[in-house]
């Protein structure tokens, strides 16, 4: 079957996450979303722990369901298409560590096929850090030690998180190495995937030959539930714990990603956010802010460029189609500027509107058909059929400050030229 999965996801134990981030929550997003398997986040914290035991039951596929479904209600009249909402065990940890005087912190996945699974990795990992003090857990030990660990635990597996962004990750310009190998050193050829991040997709990750064999799996790391699906997995095997790392593994049953533009990344351009300054990674110079002096922020792009070997374009690029959350494309449509779209009446009115209407969001930005959307808004129309085709405007983030994605010029969205130009 097809199904979607976003494997990245955390609770309100991490830092800097929603209050409301819960299981209640992620379940209600992911069927307005469109998203069939959700990961739990955060299991080496003892009381999400407890909580994810208490609420969960086996699905009997090496995923979990709620016990008891929480009735609709993260937007007014919200309403989505049924489906069964699976939550896969997973928990993101932090290495922390220095070499030579230079400091290294990166960001890792693991995910278990159960709870005993958990119980073993989480007795390993309480040696090397505090995992009470937050649901993404900082540990002294070196990412490939880590990775050691999880390959003698059954049933569990091992994805470097986020692997491009500046900081925490493992090839990241701030604070990673230079090299997959010099990071997982004599278990680097044991990786089968990396998440590659917001910031990135597969074209770039093609320029460098090290990620070549490897899947590349895209996640939304959202923090709070309305940001869950911003990346997504396309899966065209069984459903199940062990089909679904199998077809990452061999690439057979992976259907790809749904990206998000990396421009709208926050670490897309290389800057320094105090002063706005955003450079395009081939016009830098320096790592130096210009304006006051400090280091720059190097991006996603700049270190692609840093690392990139490969020249030549590939054929076998990984399939993968760009997504934009809805609520920003309604904000567009309705000439709103806001960070949080869904705050605005609105928006949040459009959105759920059409959410009812089509069942869920990926359907409306990948599936409908566009004479059926033009049917019920045609702007809409025009904005997915833009979408669809990489038609945009982009405005890249950089150092901390999400970009901008815009489907429409001024001249189009001029009051007196909309007819003109939308169906003129
Ligand atoms: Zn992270
Ligand atoms: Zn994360
Ligand atoms: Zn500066």
């Amino acid at each position: 079957m097809f199904y979607i999965a976003d494997l990245h996801t955390h609770s309100h134990y991490a830092g800097a996450t929603s209050k409301s981030l819960n299981l209640e929550t992620l379940y209600q997003w992911a069927l307005i979303k469109g998203i069939d398997v959700v990961s739990t986040g955060d299991f080496t914290h003892p009381a999400w722990l407890k909580e994810l035991q208490e609420k969960l039951q086996p699905a009997g596929n090496g995923f979990y369901t709620l016990k008891r479904l929480p009735p609709l209600n993260v937007l007014p009249g919200i309403k989505a298409s049924e489906r069964t909402i699976y939550f896969c065990l997973s928990v993101e940890v932090s290495c922390e560590y220095m070499i030579n005087n230079r400091k290294y912190r990166t960001h890792q996945l693991i995910y278990a096929k159960d709870f005993e699974a958990v119980h073993y990795i989480n007795t390993a990992l309480s040696k090397y850090g505090n995992l009470t003090l937050d649901g993404r857990p900082s540990l002294q030990l070196q990412s490939h030690e880590l990775f050691k660990i999880v390959l003698d635990i059954p049933r569990a597996y091992f994805v470097p998180a986020h692997v491009w962004t500046p900081w925490c990750s493992s090839i990241g310009a701030m604070e990673g190495h230079d090299s997959l190998s010099d990071c997982f050193k004599d278990v680097a050829t044991e990786l089968f995937a990396i998440e590659t991040s917001l910031s990135a997709d597969p074209l770039m990750c093609r320029q460098y030959d090290e990620l070549d064999g490897l899947t590349l799996l895209s996640n939304s790391d959202a923090h709070s539930p309305r940001n869950l699906g911003r990346e997504v997995n396309l899966l065209k095997t069984e459903l199940g714990y062990d089909a679904m790392f199998n077809a990452f593994k061999t690439k057979q049953g992976f259907a790809g990603t749904y990206e998000l533009f990396p421009q709208k990344g926050k670490c897309y351009n290389t800057g320094h956010r105090d002063c706005g300054v955003s450079i395009d990674a081939d016009k830098i110079t320096g790592n130096i802010c210009a304006v006051c002096g400090k280091p720059l922020t190097i991006g996603v792009s700049h270190r692609v460029q840093q690392l990139a070997n490969c020249k030549a374009v590939k054929e076998n690029i990984q399939p993968f189609k760009y997504v934009l959350p809805l609520p920003e494309i309604f904000a567009e449509l309705l000439n709103i500027k806001s960070d949080t779209p869904l705050h605005t009446v609105s928006v949040a009115k459009a959105y759920t509107k059409a959410i009812a209407y089509f069942g869920n969001e990926f359907d409306i930005l990948h599936k409908v058909a566009l004479e059926d959307i033009q049917r019920y808004y045609p702007k809409l129309a025009t904005a997915i059929n833009r979408l669809r085709n990489n038609e945009k405007q982009a405005v890249a983030g950089y150092d901390g400050i999400y970009g901008r994605i815009n489907f429409f010029n001024e001249y189009e969205l001029n009051e007196k030229q909309k007819q003109l130009a939308l169906f003129g």
